[in-house]
């Protein structure tokens, strides 16, 4: 069933194919599915019931090793790397059609693995990743060399070349689609992978390596490890004949990764971390109903597991009241906790127990600085039994306090009031973070003050979360050094070489 005939299933058709799904739980190492060398497993689970869905395969580093010795001969041999740019391309475009005919069984698997809800795949995830291979299949012939003006006697030329093996390492929140930023723009380029994904959402990746044969992508050159990040992770970064790492993650393992390269290779690390992103709502904003709307997707979105998501409200001490109460008011339908696999289910439940846990210790944590609960904070009655946290919001919040310094990574707001576009900037920047911010405002000149000074590698002017495949995704300070989508991720992905001939 295609993405267009899985948007008119309804909640009793997604429970009836659940029940039918029968995941794979092996690795892909070669081109075909196999056990971790150890025989070892892990549990599976389904964060909306508790119910584990499957045993995993749980490599270890002779499993990588597996991987990495597949992925370097098939990157030898030129199967891939040298293949005619055009047929390359033929490849991945049949691919990513793929993706969208197995729309039903990504859903569910994400889904089922990591509680998102299945109207979110439908409408989001899965076609933003079936886009995501086709834009760097169209880049594949538009990397071009170089023929530099010299000397009569000399001619001299530049090619850009694949790196090699390329590790990715990717978290849960969006597993298809974090794994299709970090896959496609490094096979477009010509090297061979080996995907490492989240322990908690293991499942999708399996059929992505499983498409890519179909579609007629030569054996050896998208491997997936199954396992744990302090087995497989480490390994995969440690490991000496990998090329680059590119990771999406925690900061604090992201910074582990550069540490890894360090002491193995020298390989070349992308990193997509965390995030504290402030939206800045003016005194003078046009339309404070559509604020206030784009506010509450911002940060409640995909159970606020982004890692933009606007979890720093900064408003004008002007409009502080009316927004909040509209806030309030507007948010009591935007978001309701519920089954994830019901098309009609706007939230679904955190990854994990230990997720739900730590979110909320940051609400106890708020409360007991003194910030002030203005609804949620709690588990929503008769969801006890999955990861759920109902969409919460804070007021009376500074930005010395836990809930505003620190990544939560859950559906809880905290409202910062602030005088000027002065102490706005000074609030928003007064962060380790750097990924994202907003700004809403009518004034021009406002709005690019702002955009010039925030210390952000995205800033959305009169906008939340809006953006294609050209933008630039990646942060400033410590929410990384790479960037994602866009032409440039595609260079990240290769390397220069200079040709230097004498010729008399
Ligand atoms: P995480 O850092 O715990 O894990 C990310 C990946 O790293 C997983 O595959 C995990 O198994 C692996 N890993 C964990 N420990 C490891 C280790 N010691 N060595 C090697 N690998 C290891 O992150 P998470 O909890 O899966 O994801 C949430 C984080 O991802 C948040 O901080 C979020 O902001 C960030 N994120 C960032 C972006 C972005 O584009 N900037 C996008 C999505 C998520």
């Amino acid at each position: 069933m295609n993405l267009e005939q899985a948007k008119s299933l309804d909640k009793k058709g997604w429970h009836r194919y659940a029940g039918e799904l029968k995941p794979e739980t092996r690795m892909f190492i070669d081109g075909e599915f196999v056990d971790a060398k150890k025989g070892r497993t892990f549990k599976s689970i389904n964060p909306a019931t508790g119910e584990v869905i499957a045993e995993v395969a749980r490599g270890n580093g002779d499993d990588v090793d597996r991987a990495v010795k597949s992925a370097r001969k098939a990157f030898k041999s030129g199967v891939w790397s040298r293949m005619a740019p055009r047929d390359r391309m033929d490849i991945l475009y049949r691919y990513a059609e793929l993706i969208r005919e197995h729309a039903v069984e990504f859903a569910l698997l994400d889904t089922l693995n990591m509680g998102k809800p299945i109207s979110d795949m439908i409408n989001s995830d899965i076609p933003g990743s079936a886009l995501t291979f086709q834009y760097f299949a169209e880049t594949i012939d538009k990397i071009d060399g170089q023929v530099t003006n010299t000397a009569a006697t000399e001619f001299h030329y530049i090619l850009r070349e694949p790196l090699g093996v390329v590790g990715c390492v990717v978290p849960w929140n969006y597993p298809l689609m974090m794994a299709a930023w970090k896959v496609a723009p490094a096979l477009a380029a010509g090297n061979c992978v080996v995907l490492k994904p989240a322990e908690q959402s293991p499942l999708s990746a399996n059929v992505m390596a499983r498409l890519f044969i179909e579609a007629g992508g030569p054996a050896g050159v998208f491997n997936v490890v199954q396992g744990l990040g302090e087995e497989v992770g480490k390994a995969l970064a440690l490991h000496m004949d990998v090329d680059k790492i590119a990771f999406t993650g925690s900061t604090e393992v992201g910074k582990l990764m550069m540490v890894y390269a360090g002491q193995s290779n020298m390989k070349r690390v992308t990193t997509e971390c965390g995030g504290k992103t402030p939206q800045i709502v003016l005194g003078d904003v046009e339309n404070l109903d559509t604020a206030v709307e784009y506010a509450i997707n911002g940060i409640y979105g995909n159970q606020g597991e982004v890692c933009n998501a606007g979890s720093r409200l900064l408003v004008d001490v002007k409009l502080h009241d009316a927004f909040v109460e509209r806030f309030k008011e507007k948010s009591k339908t935007a978001f309701v906790p519920g089954d994830p696999l019901d098309p009609k289910t706007s939230m679904g439940p955190l990854v994990t127990k230990e997720q739900q846990k730590r979110v909320l210790g940051y609400i106890s944590a708020g409360k007991e600085e003194g910030a002030t609960l203005a609804f949620g904070g709690a588990v929503p009655e008769g969801l006890e039994a999955g990861c759920y946290v109902a969409p919460t919001l804070f007021t009376g919040v500074n930005n010395k306090m836990k809930i505003a310094r620190e990544e939560i990574f859950g559906p809880v707001a905290a409202v910062l009031p602030f005088k000027d576009l002065a102490q706005a900037v000074e609030i928003a920047n007064d962060t380790s973070y750097g990924l994202a911010a907003s700004i809403w405002t009518s004034n021009v000149n406002i709005a690019h003050k702002a955009a010039r000074d925030i210390e952000a590698g995205i800033v959305w002017v009169n906008c939340f979360d809006h953006g294609d495949m050209t933008q630039p995704w990646g942060g400033y300070k410590q929410s990384g050094q790479g960037r994602d989508k866009c032409f440039e991720t595609m260079l990240h992905h290769t390397q220069t070489k200079s040709v230097w001939m004498h010729i008399g």
